[in-house]
């Protein structure tokens, strides 16, 4: 992809490109902004303007060159992309003990030495080096100190490109070495633009919702509209806290289960197979909180939606839009979702720290079935 191709970060992407215009470009970068936004995409987007063979224009790629092929695969020699990979000891069949990198949460000093081994190398075909550390905030004490190194001392027509969160889980020396590039919540309709190219075939209201739900993130839009099982573990989650008041509170224990099973599913439907399924076995709590998380970031827009669905003229800010009917329906029946939307906030909040999650998923859903039965005061609701 290039630069044209990338919803939204037009400041990020005018930085970028008057950067090559005028030959200025830095040897360190820092692309800072909340997890699925693009920064990576730009990331590479700006590796192909930088070492294009056949730049169209300048500071465009081709996108066709054996290099911008071959840097979209992630394997030029010139260029690096890093993430953060988890050990994993596997036995091949013959019964020999092997170990496997695969995606995870740590970046290591060894791969930080194969970044450094890449930036110091000679430049086999393209005009610059370009080397990506995707979520640097993974990488440890030692990991970062060895890159802190390079920074100090940087190579000739070597660019290095971090991508945090947040600038402020770094070290603060890879921080003042690194010229900040910010990345913001992409706007609604340009999310939505590019999921609609993306996929013409879907129904245009789905699309919205999910577009409204990212939150600004086009990369977590792409992956639930990729995985059409996400949308059904969204369905019906929402179908069955719809139901919540009609049932008995014993029905919230069993819900919170089916809740939990759903997160697990959410994670499996949206991550790649084996890996995340090792990923799981090794660290069940820790992807469960995660994606419970997701799965209750669902349930407070949906009770934002609720809140404001009986108003007049809602309809065009409603984030669930293609579920509008069932909201204006259940808006007048749901005379306490501030309180239901409150009980999930609180929730997600309490997993970031050690609650339980078992608990905490029950005694939200007491709260949230709580919140939609209580009694309407006045006539207005007879
Ligand atoms: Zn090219």
């Amino acid at each position: 992809m290039s630069f044209g191709g990338i919803a939204g970060h037009e400041t990020a992407k005018q930085v970028l490109t008057r950067a090559i215009l005028t030959d200025r470009v830095s040897h360190a970068y820092l692309f800072e902004g909340p997890a699925h936004v693009g920064k990576t995409l730009t990331a590479v987007a700006f590796a192909k303007a930088l070492m294009c063979a056949e730049p169209p224009e300048p500071a465009e790629s081709c996108n066709a060159c054996a290099i911008c092929r071959a840097v979209g695969r992630g394997n030029h020699p010139d260029f690096l992309l890093l993430f953060p990979t988890s050990r994993l000891e596997t036995t091949d069949e013959e019964g020999q003990k092997a170990v496997a990198e695969i995606e995870g949460s740590l970046i290591r000093r060894e791969a930080i030495g194969q970044l450094i081994d890449r930036a110091y190398g000679r430049a086999v075909s393209a005009r610059r080096k370009v080397l990506i550390v995707s979520d640097a905030q993974a990488m440890n004490e030692e990991a970062a100190n060895h890159l802190l190194k390079t920074l100090e001392e940087p190579p000739g027509r070597t660019t290095i490109i971090l991508t945090a969160t947040s600038a402020d889980s770094l070290l603060p020396t890879i921080v003042s070495r690194s010229q900040l590039v910010r990345f913001g919540p992409v706007p609604l309709a340009e999310t939505q633009a590019a999921m609609t190219r993306a996929f013409p075939g879907l129904d245009s209201a789905l699309v919205r919702s999910v577009a409204a739900l990212s939150g600004g993130r086009p990369g977590w839009a792409r992956r639930l509209l990729e995985h059409p099982d996400t949308l059904a573990i969204r369905r019906r989650l929402l179908d069955r806290v719809a139901r919540l008041p009609d049932q008995p509170p014993l029905v919230c224990m069993r819900a919170a289960e089916i809740l939990i099973d759903d997160a697990e599913a959410w994670w499996l439907a949206t991550s790649e197979g084996h890996t995340a399924r090792e990923l799981l076995k090794r660290n069940r709590d820790r992807v469960l909180r995660t994606q419970v998380g997701e799965l209750l970031d669902l349930l407070v827009t949906w009770f934002r939606d609720l809140s404001i669905a009986g108003e007049e003229g809602a309809e065009g800010l409603l984030i669930n839009a293609d579920r509008i009917a069932e909201l204006k329906r259940a808006a007048g029946r749901a005379p306490n979702c501030a309180a239901a939307g409150a009980a999930v906030s609180q929730a997600k909040e309490a997993l970031r720290g050690n609650a339980n999650l078992r608990l905490t998923v029950e005694v939200m859903l007491i709260r949230v079935r709580r919140a939609l039965t209580a009694a309407v005061p006045g006539p207005a609701f007879p």
